[in-house]
């Protein structure tokens, strides 16, 4: 968030934390060529605190599809979903990857929602990862 300093301690504590992947699309820096930002999961404008339990990972991609929202619709219902919460939810409950491994596939209501929200699938996103399980580095492996 604009204006919010991080200290440098804990952007560091949350890379590590993240093992540099993004907790959302679980694109990581390295492969990526670029470093993730820190995302407020509940955003600074609706009262998050900058504390590692609401601070995680996120690609640019991601972190610039997010911005302060917490919650949207679930393609699949119509209706409205909270997004998904790296600190509280475990992303193998919520998503999993295509049989190809290039597809972010959305396994619940909030899943689906964040997936679309996202834009976990967007098209440079798909051809990242093609060119990555073609190179054995991807899906990475879940601790
Ligand atoms: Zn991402």
């Amino acid at each position: 968030m604009a204006g919010v300093v991080i200290p440098a301690q804990l952007r560091e504590l949350v890379r590590q934390r993240a093992a540099f992947l993004c907790e959302y699309c679980r694109a990581s820096e390295w492969l990526a060529g670029q470093r993730s930002h820190i995302d407020h999961i509940l955003p600074d404008s609706k009262g998050g605190a900058t504390t590692a339990d609401n601070l995680c990972l996120a690609c640019a991609a991601c972190n610039g599809s997010k911005l302060d929202r917490t919650e949207a619709v679930d393609p699949s219902t119509g209706r409205i979903e909270p997004l998904f919460n790296p600190s509280r939810q475990r992303w193998q409950e919520h998503f999993t990857w295509s049989e190809d491994g290039t597809r972010i596939i959305g396994l619940t209501p909030c899943g689906r929602a964040t997936v679309e929200a996202l834009r976990l699938n967007r098209p440079l996103a798909v051809s990242a990862r093609a060119v990555w399980v073609s190179v054995g580095r991807h899906p990475p492996k879940e601790q």
